[in-house]
């Protein structure tokens, strides 16, 4: 089984004593490829670098999540949109509106989103988007900016939010959310809907362990390694093949990213 991992915060600190570890469990596990997560200027930096050093393996997004929008002000957008356009960035964000934790302001958050999706559009890199209990302001705000080419990551709603984001021509990504036998069952039918060339996988490690793991990791950090258990959830909803999945999910990421093969 080939998987790529289109959402990992490798840059996070949780990683520092092992990243190597990590990685090397990942490419054992058959995830050969990995896009390393941005969510504000100094993580996007990071994911920059990290990546730069295993060129072909690593690639990063360069984003301010909506959590740290109100970081994102005249002065330091210029700094963004430089880091937008390195060679090693494939998606602009992770950017969006989470009115669930409401960490920064709302308008802050509108800003920030609507400031990032221009950035897309200027640089011709997908979006990296990031939606919680926002979604009646986020999908206004995507079709106000003609977005299409975006990927919904860690999508954990229903199937009025999956068919939407479908008719405006954005991926979705799934995550072990989806193992969560409390509060991931529904996603086991939203995943029937969604069409194999829009179908994409991510840990979101290190959050987000999936809990059907077996014997249970003594560690609540998830990482990439974990990802084939989110293609066999997934491909258990389908009832499909877990190579299937994965197998369909790395062609449809490698086009949506642009990632060479490997
Ligand atoms: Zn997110």
């Amino acid at each position: 089984m080939e998987l790529i991992d289109i959402g990992v915060n490798l840059a996070h600190d949780s990683f520092d004593a092992d990243r190597d570890k990590v990685m090397q469990r990942a490419t054992a596990a058959g995830v050969v490829q990995m896009v390393v997560t941005g969510s504000s200027e100094e993580s996007t930096r990071n994911a920059i670098e990290l990546s730069r050093a295993h060129p072909g393996v690593l690639f990063a997004t360069a984003g301010v999540h909506p959590h740290h929008a109100a970081d994102l002000t005249n002065n330091t957008l210029p700094a963004l949109q430089a880091l937008a356009r390195d060679a090693q960035v494939v998606a602009v964000g992770e950017c969006g509106l989470d009115y669930f934790r409401d960490f920064s302001p709302r308008d802050l958050q509108r800003r920030a989103f609507a400031w990032q999706l221009e950035l897309a559009t200027a640089t011709g890199k997908p979006v990296f988007l990031h939606q919680r209990d926002a979604h009646e302001d986020f999908i206004a705000i995507l079709r106000e900016h003609g977005i299409k080419r975006g990927v919904a990551h860690c999508f954990t709603a229903g199937e009025k939010e999956r068919d939407e984001y479908l008719a405006l021509g954005l991926h979705i990504g799934i995550t072990g959310w989806i193992n969560d036998e409390r509060r991931g069952l529904h996603l086991r039918e939203v995943v029937k809907g969604i069409p194999p060339d829009r179908l994409l996988l991510e840990s979101d490690a290190p959050y987000l362990m999936p809990r059907d793991i077996k014997p249970a990791p003594k560690t609540r950090r998830n990482e990439p390694a974990f990802l084939p258990y989110v293609a066999r959830a997934i491909a258990a909803a389908r009832g499909e093949t877990a190579e299937a999945v994965a197998a369909a999910s790395t062609a449809t990421t490698r086009v949506f990213f642009g990632l060479p093969v490997r």
